[in-house]
């Protein structure tokens, strides 16, 4: 497992069925994620960077925390702070709230919060660069997990809406699953097909996963995984 370079400052380190980012500016790097298998992702960026890392989480889904406890703290939006720490009592954690800016020095990213998926999933767009690293909220090719207590779908249609309302310069998206890089395009896509969801339009597939029964729906761009309707 290796980081491979996107450009001149920007890694990204692909397990196949999850991927992480590492970010470098001036003074400092950020990691994006910190695998899902990968239990020495710190080490591994060591190997591209000499600058201190720190850490972001656009989540805290087990597939986006597998090399957490290399570092001593970790960002992430407080709404996930109550999943994290069933998991994590003892890890020191730092609140990023939407809108804040974390800067690595000359390269400001910027925190858009995309309540849905969970309840404090949080991108992170490079105001330099226009690249979004979005996390699971936005994928193409993917499944969306929406089943299970603290996913919303409502939230996460609003959430989609607000992103194209917010008139940031999005050149390109970042997901953590998926094909990537995605195009603003992906956005109306999603909020159709879940919409398409809310209405009672499309109809799901019945499955199991982790030992629950959920309902699978084909919106086209990918697979959204809910809950099954109580009728
Ligand atoms: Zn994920």
């Amino acid at each position: 497992m290796e980081f491979i370079k996107l450009d001149d400052t920007t890694y990204v380190c692909d397990e196949g069925h999850v991927r992480f980012f590492l970010l470098i500016g001036e003074k400092e790097a950020l990691m994006i994620d910190s695998g899902m298998q990968v239990t020495n992702a710190k080490e591994l960026a060591e190997k591209v960077t000499d600058k201190p890392i720190r850490l972001f989480n656009t989540h805290a889904d087990r597939d986006h925390t597998g090399s957490n406890h290399e570092f001593e703290s970790v960002m992430m939006n407080p709404a996930e702070f109550v999943n994290y720490k069933t998991e994590h009592p003892s890890q020191k954690m730092e609140a990023v709230f939407d809108g804040d800016i974390i800067d690595l020095g000359n390269r400001k990213l910027k925190a858009i919060a995309l309540p849905g998926h969970t309840p404090g999933s949080t991108a992170l767009l490079d105001l330099n660069s226009g690249m979004l690293f979005s996390g699971d909220p936005i994928q193409k090719d993917g499944r969306i997990f929406m089943f299970g207590p603290m996913r919303d779908l409502p939230a996460y249609i609003l959430s989609l809406k607000h992103l194209l309302s917010l008139n940031e310069d999005i050149k390109e998206i970042y997901p953590s699953h998926g094909a990537y890089p995605l195009n603003m395009d992906i956005i109306p896509e999603l909020i159709a097909g879940a919409e398409k969801i809310e209405r009672g339009e499309t109809k799901p597939q019945r499955a199991e996963m982790f030992g629950n029964v959920i309902d699978e729906y084909d919106i086209g761009t990918d697979i959204l995984l809910c809950d099954v309707k109580q009728s």
